[in-house]
């Protein structure tokens, strides 16, 4: 995402920031303007940079546990923000360990929902989509079982359910989390790679799950009604779990649902790392290989994958140049083939259209459908 600066002092901010460095004012982030606000000392009145005066509360997940940093409408009956609504169940806080990790699982959170917000993807709670009609609603249980972790015996897996997306606490733990990495033989594990895999699998059923859109998506990641169980001990058992160009990880060729989530993670990340860049204004003005001085002259969300591919190329590069020479492993561990652009592309052409309101038209006709049938059955 782009850098926000703060409204009072212009200093450069990460979208994490709660009091500015700077100038020590209490900022706070607001979606619904898409920039931070300011409380000046003393003040009553969140203001924007041009002294603009907004009518919002911080979100009660600040005033109550101090883990977020965006508003909220001032008018309505909702205290909690677009991001931390959604949440069904929290761990028990009293727990050594779970506020802070509870804290970063939040934050990786809320980066989800900004993307998501400038793809203008549906995004309902439960009780919102249940109002409109377009279930499943979006929601999200974090786990933790403190004697799991004692005894290293813990069963949370983290995974998507008919709109419910489960973490395990421990994901949040750098320790942990590093663990499992290496023993899966991941490139690549965070908490907000999580978050936009079982998002990827929420938008499955959203957007293409029993619609006609199903078709399109088996001819580019297979048929998704072979057996997950089969998929799943095959991909863990002996021979499994190869990785090949046309998938962007191993963990994507386990199953077409898997690919469609990795493949959507992806996306998410390149999109998302573009608007950073974008955000600088960076160019690279020294890079003279096929295209000289790539940039992000475009708006990635809405861009076409041509364009997103051709600036994301030259810059993953530097990207991990610079990581090489801190000692770091790179920062893009992946490689793109014809096949994996090609399912990138089906997926960025189904947001753009689910962001324009095209698909999502579709979700309550079904359930229309389906309503019907239940009807016709009883
Ligand atoms: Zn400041
Ligand atoms: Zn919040
Ligand atoms: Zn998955």
């Amino acid at each position: 995402m782009k850098p926000y600066p703060c409204p009072n002092c212009a200093r450069p901010n990460h979208f994490e920031v709660r009091v500015c460095p700077n100038c020590s004012f209490t900022l706070g982030y607001d979606p619904e303007s898409d920039q931070f606000l300011f409380l000046g000392d003393g003040a009553t009145i969140w203001r924007d940079a041009d002294g603009g005066e907004h009518d919002v509360i911080v979100c009660a997940n600040n005033n109550n546990y101090k883990i977020c940093n965006w508003l909220v409408p001032a008018i309505g009956n909702q205290p909690l923000c677009l991001a931390c609504r959604h949440n069904r169940t929290i761990p028990d806080l009293t727990g050594p360990n779970v506020p802070e990790r509870w804290a970063k699982i939040e934050a990786a959170k809320r980066r989800l929902f900004h993307t998501l917000l400038h793809l203008k993807l549906p995004i309902e709670t439960v009780a919102e989509a249940e109002a409109n009609g377009t279930s499943p609603g979006l929601a999200f249980d974090f786990l933790y079982d403190p004697v799991g972790e004692q005894t290293g015996t813990v069963q949370i897996t983290t995974g998507h359910e008919a709109g419910v997306i489960t973490l395990n606490l421990l994901e949040a733990d750098d320790v942990q989390r590093e663990k499992m990495r290496t023993s899966l033989g991941e490139p690549y594990r965070t908490i907000l790679g999580h978050f936009r895999h079982e998002v990827g699998h929420y938008y499955f059923s959203r957007l293409i799950e029993d619609t006609n859109e199903v078709e399109n998506f088996r001819k580019l990641f297979g048929d998704e009604r072979i057996s997950y169980e089969d998929a799943k001990s095959q991909h863990y058992g002996e021979g499994g779990g190869g990785w090949s160009g046309d998938y962007v990880s191993a963990y994507a060729t386990m199953h077409p649902w898997e690919d469609f989530a990795e493949t959507f993670a992806h996306l998410m990340h390149i999109v998302d790392a573009l608007a950073t860049l974008d955000g600088f204004g960076m160019r690279m003005t020294k890079w003279k290989w096929q295209e000289e001085e790539p940039s992000v002259d475009f708006d990635p969300y809405h861009a076409d994958i041509g364009q997103l591919i051709q600036e994301w190329g030259p810059f993953a590069f530097a990207e991990n140049a610079v990581n090489r020479s801190m000692g770091q492993p790179d920062l893009y561990p992946f490689q793109l083939s014809e096949k994996i652009v090609a399912k990138l592309d089906y997926i960025n052409r189904l947001l753009h259209r689910a962001g324009d309101g095209d698909i999502a038209a579709k979700v309550p006709a079904l359930r229309e459908q389906r309503e019907r049938a239940e009807r016709e059955a009883a």
